[in-house]
């Protein structure tokens, strides 16, 4: 329950200021309150469908991702939940690639124009971070739109091609 630098929730990846929550997974690791919330109604839910404590700790140690990779996951299913589906036009990818990009100039400009030090950097490293983040899930996203007409003008996804 320490308040103190805003921190990374290791649950939903996103920054959090103030008290932090214990995860039920290991009753060590901080997550947000929001995501302490969620994990006790799941944990309540799976309770009542008769789920074994080693079943629902594992469960919960699951939904505990704070690598990179994880983290760009997460972050795509936040996009995802938000905006829906995303497809678009190779212009309109480029412009909201660059608008995150743009974001991320930010964080960097406001940690240097003013003479960089170590504890403007400490400020604005989660914030880079997420908006790093951001950056590589609207990558991914895009990449993932590619491989999808690829793969539809090769026919070539598995097991669709003995369809046709
Ligand atoms: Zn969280």
């Amino acid at each position: 329950m320490k308040k103190d630098l805003p921190r990374i929730c290791p649950r939903c990846s996103l920054v959090y200021h103030g008290y932090s929550a214990l995860s039920g997974a290991d009753n060590k690791t901080e997550i947000c309150q929001t995501c302490g919330i969620t994990e006790s109604l799941e944990v309540a839910a799976l309770a009542g469908k008769g789920a074994s404590r080693e079943d629902i700790r594992k469960l919960l140690m699951d939904r505990l991702c704070s690598n990179p990779i994880e983290s760009i996951s997460a972050e795509q299913m936040r996009q995802l939940k938000k905006w829906g589906v995303q497809r678009h036009t190779w212009p309109q990818w480029m412009s909201v690639l660059a608008e995150e990009v743009g974001e991320a100039a930010q964080e960097v400009n406001k940690t240097f124009e003013s003479g960089h030090s170590t504890l403007l950097e400490s400020q604005h490293r989660v914030k880079l971070r997420r908006e790093l983040i951001q950056v590589a899930a609207v990558a991914v996203t895009w990449v993932e739109q590619l491989d999808e007409e690829t793969s539809k003008e090769n026919n070539s996804c598995p097991g669709k091609s003995d369809e046709h």
